[in-house]
């Protein structure tokens, strides 16, 4: 398995694109577009996900038994390879056993100093101090922002992938020196409730990944000041109350009401950051002809201190 590929190429040498799959406009048997493995083609189709029907575009996929070449665009190692050369400090490194390893508490680290540097300077008492602050700020930022670069750049790999064994024997995630499983870092709209679980649960907590479909971007006009919030769709659960369903719902919460202009409701967004997990808190449905006449909602939630935690890919 590796990447979902936009384009392949068929038995008569022609490029052949998602729209000329999709009309059966090919010869078969189709290869990747950059190497001589073979190829087959998904077409799209849609998932409920809570209330919302999600598109998944068609793609094309890596046959049973291939691999892609060494030197293709889309050989994963390759891929992480290239990031781990690129990347600065030491969140991306490469173990003796010629493994590559994301450690996550430099990130951890970079975010808390990047949020503590914040609030000083939010409260930076003369122009002096301010003026240090602020240079302080900007250094800080910048580490963090390549560090957080870093790992999204892996991630982004890791989403094109379709699951999570296409990385995790290449690219080893540790914590603190112990390692953790992929499934417990990087979560899909169906994995929400177990992400909402493993962080109240957890003693330490850890930076995580989660990608989902953007449902809503609004501006809410809090006690606080405006607050631009971005909510992912949410699997549904049954509960043991008939009359109640367990929600779960991601937003992604900043007091800059500009920093998610360049997102749409659709998009499939890659967030990474430090999620706080609330309390479990019920609501009446408004639908009066529904069943379901209470949710129970599980609330995650991020505020990134860095435009760098969110990323656009595609679904
Ligand atoms: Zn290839």
């Amino acid at each position: 398995m590796a990447s979902k590929m936009p384009a392949a190429i068929d038995s008569n040498k022609r490029k052949i694109t998602i729209s000329m799959a999709e009309s059966s406009d090919y010869e078969s048997p189709l290869e990747c577009e950059f190497c001589d493995a073979k190829v087959s083609f998904v077409n799209g189709f849609t998932r409920e996900v809570g209330d919302n029907i999600i598109s998944v575009n068609p793609y094309f996929r890596l046959k049973t038994s291939n691999t892609h070449g060494s030197e293709c665009k889309y050989n994963v190692e390759g891929q992480v390879k290239v990031i781990v050369r690129e990347s600065e400090g030491n969140v991306l490194t490469q173990t003796e056993s010629g493994k590559f390893e994301l450690r996550l508490l430099a990130v951890k680290k970079a975010i808390q100093e990047l949020q503590d540097l914040a609030k000083k300077k939010k409260k930076g008492d003369s122009d002096n101090q301010k003026e240090t602050k602020d240079k302080e700020y900007i250094k800080s930022g910048k580490r963090l922002g390549s560090y957080i670069n870093s790992a999204l750049r892996v991630l982004k790999v890791r989403s094109f992938c379709e699951e999570n064994t296409d990385i995790e024997n290449l690219l080893e995630l540790v914590f603190d020196g112990v390692r953790l499983p992929w499934k417990d870092f990087y979560y899909e709209d169906k994995d929400f409730f177990r992400c909402y679980s493993n962080i109240r649960k957890a003693t330490v907590t850890v930076p995580i990944a989660i990608i989902g479909v953007i449902k809503s971007i609004r501006v809410i006009d809090g006690k606080n000041g405006k607050f631009s919030v971005i909510n992912l769709a949410g699997p549904y659960r049954k509960s043991d109350k008939k009359d109640t369903l367990d929600s779960v719902n991601v937003s992604i919460w900043s007091p800059d009401i500009d920093l998610f202009e360049s997102y749409k409701v659709d998009d499939v967004l890659l967030a990474f950051g430090i999620f706080d997990a609330g309390e479990v808190s019920e609501k009446s449905n408004n639908s009066f002809t529904s069943s379901v006449k209470k949710f129970r909602n599980h609330d995650l939630r991020l505020w990134p201190i860095s435009k760098s935690q969110l990323c656009k890919v595609n679904g």
